[in-house]
């Protein structure tokens, strides 16, 4: 899961002066398993298409994501009240490349669906958004005064759709040719396009058709594709987690980049499952570290660490751990020991501290009292300098 980047729901609000009314609508929406409408309307959906693959018709983009969100044990609706013209939502970043907007865009949901945690897939639509009110998204997006007075500025977009930007099945390929377009006339500095997707949709040609384009612009963009990793167990990455993804996909994919000269962005979460102790989440960061460091030392490969402290997201079967007290989300602390471990490491990280107003209540990663680590981990993505960081936890 990309998962989860900038500052908390109301401090992005000030930061940005841009919020999702996505957010809302998605309060509006949040079910309770015991009873509603959109949860009705939700397996309502299921039985019909079951219904219909048992009648001889093709199964849909539509059913899997209904059956995989089903089978997964989430009990969130999609946001099929959000106007499809405008994104879901934008934020800023401060990051090492400088100002990053993150965009992320209305789709139909992520067609994997079936990560124990991740209920992103709930500020998405069910069905699917066509390729006009995609790139009337795009519109919306850079005519927006606020992304206009800071076009100049910007160095780097993040472009998601809570799922994958290359699956032409949920992002329209139209609309992502015409997002291109207009970055290339709107951003005159920008030098990084990060694009997410799940290994499975990266087609090596499209890549190169995309990154020739990026070319064109004023500014050369390098062109970086976002990875969801989640946890670097095997284990937990794919037994409980049931993220998909295995050591040789990604290895294979570094391979690719390599070729190209794309770089990569790997996302992680710190403790995303409650079998984890506290401990063992640090440890799992410190393997990821390990791993990433290699691949970037042997390949030459750009490779960001994208750290999510995870949060409880409702609606998922985490929620259910929480609830029981099974599980709590991890220290901003232990999020600080686990990233010390890349200092002077062939890789840049960056510590994602925004649960993106999806995190049930209690459930966020920030404490009262945790100001000062949030600043300090917030300088660390700006400047890749560990130093304030190491002497807070020498001297805590
Ligand atoms: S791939 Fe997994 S983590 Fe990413 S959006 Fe889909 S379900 Fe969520």
């Amino acid at each position: 899961m990309r998962t989860l980047c900038g500052l908390y729901a109301d401090s992005m609000r000030t930061l940005c002066g841009l919020y999702a009314d996505s957010m809302r609508t998605l309060c509006g929406l949040r079910i309770e398993a015991d009873s509603g409408i959109a949860f009705g309307r939700v397996w309502c959906s299921v039985r019909g298409v079951q219904a219909a693959a048992s009648a001889g018709v093709p199964e849909g983009v539509e059913t899997k994501i209904l059956q995989a969100t089903r089978h997964s044990h989430k009990d969130y609706a999609f946001d099929e009240a959000h106007d499809p013209t405008r994104p879901a939502m934008y934020w800023f970043q401060e990051a090492v490349e400088g100002l990053v907007l993150f965009v992320v865009f209305y789709t139909q949901a992520c067609r994997w669906s079936q990560c124990l945690g991740c209920n992103l897939p709930a500020l998405m639509s069910a069905r699917r958004v066509g390729f006009r009110a995609l790139m009337a998204q795009v519109d919306t997006l850079l005519d927006d005064p606020v992304v206009a007075a800071k076009a100049s500025e910007l160095r780097k977009v993040i472009v998601s759709n809570n799922g994958s930007v290359l699956d032409q099945e949920t992002f329209s390929s139209t609309a992502l040719i015409y997002l291109i377009a207009r970055l290339n006339q709107h951003l005159p500095h920008l030098a990084v396009l990060t694009l997410e997707t799940r290994v499975e949709y990266v087609d090596p040609p499209e890549l190169e058709f995309i990154a020739r384009a990026l070319q064109e612009g004023e500014t050369p963009t390098a062109l970086e594709l976002a990875i969801g990793f989640e946890a670097f167990d095997d284990q937990i990455r794919n037994g409980v987690f049931r993220k998909g993804l295995r050591l040789e996909q990604f290895e294979d994919l570094v391979r690719t980049v390599a070729r190209y000269g794309f770089r990569l962005k790997c996302y992680f979460m710190q403790k995303p499952v409650p079998q984890m102790s506290d401990e063992a989440g640090v440890k799992d960061i410190h393997a990821a570290i390990d791993y990433l460091s290699r691949w970037a030392g042997e390949t030459g490969v750009e490779i960001n660490l994208h750290l999510n402290p995870t949060y409880v997201a409702f609606g998922t079967a985490l929620e259910a751990s929480f609830r029981r007290g099974e599980y709590s989300p991890p220290l901003l602390v232990d999020v600080a020991r686990a990233l010390v471990r890349a200092e002077g490491r062939p890789i840049t990280v960056f510590a994602g501290l925004s649960d993106e107003g999806l995190a049930c209540p209690g459930g966020s990663f920030v404490r009262p009292g945790d100001e000062a680590w949030v600043r300090r981990l917030e300088a660390l993505n700006r400047t890749q300098d560990y130093g304030e960081l190491r002497a807070s936890l020498c001297a805590g």
